[in-house]
């Protein structure tokens, strides 16, 4: 069989992984606890917000037709009748001829059609002086501007951010429903990886993918931890799948020994565990012995070992699976259009490429900048980076200003 049909096409490989996925249940959490977490059902209003009418300003409350001709040389002349702080209503009407002293967020008295600010006005005793006329309803809330009781404030499947954490909380609530967050184990494998913060041995190296994985994990908005580091060795990942079994993991991401090597004991490992292969090996560059299995609704991603593929794998792959379980409406990267600045040459075979680039929102039409050196072991490449370009597998090479299709790895903008 030719080498590149046993690789399964990277949509193909996309849509498989999502068709094992399904939403996680819901859990009720504080709202003070609910930021980045994913709203469960529609948050409807019990309360009409604002409640009632109310002052905008400080100020006095007037009826329209008293400062009708209210000018600076000529101020209309109202008794201040009564005093409204915030928090207190008022029963009392507003008789014609007379003025409420009013602050910020109290109730308008009955009859009351406007506030004039205090600005405009000059108080002297009893009396206050008005200098200007005004309209109806200016300088007022009115009920039911925001919200109408029974409106939906935010809808199902919104991540939660600040915004939405006062609204929901403006309507009373202060616990939300949201979906459980996935629990994800990390491990990494390999007889050179040695975990950071001793000393390295000749011929070994640092540990990157465990820590990258789990923080791609956790920005989607898992629960990860980390399960250590397994040996290329028939049994070294038995306990540590066990331990992600105990700990209810829903997704289990290894790293490296997935590849035809003599070492890359992974597959095999895992299938005498229990796990079904769902797809090996994908036409995608980096990424090509990505390893999908699952044992009942428990999934493993086999990632490449290199640190780049890792993260492009995770970015392409797990990202929209945990998505999924998550339950956003969208998935996956954002996608845009760029102009390249700098031609691509030798693009070889007929995979799926991503390469990394720095894309350029600040000169209006989006611009992106292939790195210098696409090899998936530099992991510099990702932090110099900020998105992945897309690039179909006939293509051999790009002119600059060629139109191409861009994946940003982070919102450009804080978020
Ligand atoms: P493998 O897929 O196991 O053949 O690994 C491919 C390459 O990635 C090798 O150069 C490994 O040394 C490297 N690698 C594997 N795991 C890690 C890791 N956790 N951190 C950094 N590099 C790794
Ligand atoms: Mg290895």
């Amino acid at each position: 069989m030719p080498r590149n049909q046993t690789l399964l096409p990277f949509d193909d490989a996309v849509a498989t992984t999502l068709g094992l996925a399904r939403r996680l249940p819901a859990e009720a959490v504080p709202l003070l606890r609910a930021q980045g977490r994913v709203l469960r059902g529609d948050v409807k209003s019990r309360i009409t917000i604002p409640p009632f009418d109310k002052s905008a300003m400080d100020g006095y409350a007037v009826r329209v037709a008293d400062v009708a001709e209210a000018t600076a040389r000529r101020p209309a002349v109202l008794p201040v009748v009564e005093d409204l702080p915030a928090g207190r209503r008022t029963r009392r009407r507003l008789a014609a001829g007379t003025a409420a002293r009013i602050m910020t967020g109290a109730p308008l008295p009955p009859g009351a059609e406007a506030v004039v600010m205090q600005e405009d006005t000059d108080r002297a005793g009893d009396q206050v002086r008005i200098a200007r006329p005004v309209t109806a309803g200016q300088n007022c809330g009115r009920a039911g501007e925001d919200v109408r009781r029974g409106d939906v404030v935010v809808f199902d499947g919104t991540v939660l951010g600040p915004a939405e954490l006062g609204m929901i909380a403006a309507t009373g609530r202060d616990r939300v429903k949201v979906t459980r967050q996935p629990r994800v184990a990390v491990l990494s494998t390999g007889d050179e990886v040695t975990r950071p913060g001793g000393k390295l041995a000749a011929g070994k190296i640092f540990d990157a993918n465990g820590y990258s994985l789990v923080g791609l994990a956790r920005r989607v908005g898992a629960a990860a931890r980390f399960l250590g580091i397994a040996r290329d060795r028939p049994g070294a990942l038995e306990s540590k799948l066990a331990r992600a079994a105990d700990a209810g993991a829903d997704v289990i991401l290894l790293s490296g020994g997935v590849s035809v090597g003599d070492h890359d004991l992974v597959r095999e490992q895992l299938t005498r565990h229990g796990f079904r292969e769902v797809f090996w090996r994908v036409a995608m560059k980096p990424g090509k012995p990505s390893f999908l299995g699952r044992k009942g609704r428990r999934v493993v991603f086999g990632l490449p070992g290199n640190p780049v593929s890792v993260m492009v794998c995770f970015e392409l792959l797990v990202r929209p699976y945990l998505q999924t379980l998550l339950g956003l409406p969208q998935v996956g990267l954002p996608r845009l259009t760029a102009t390249l600045t700098e031609p691509i040459a030798r693009l070889r075979g007929p995979r799926r490429k991503f390469l990394r680039g720095h894309l350029d929102l600040t000169s209006g039409t989006p611009e992106i900048t292939p790195y210098r050196n696409q090899k998936s072991g530099v992991l510099r490449s990702m932090v110099d980076c900020n998105a992945l370009i897309d690039v179909p597998g006939e293509a051999t090479s790009l002119a600059t200003a060629a139109t191409v299709t861009v994946l940003p790895l982070e919102a450009p903008w804080p978020s």
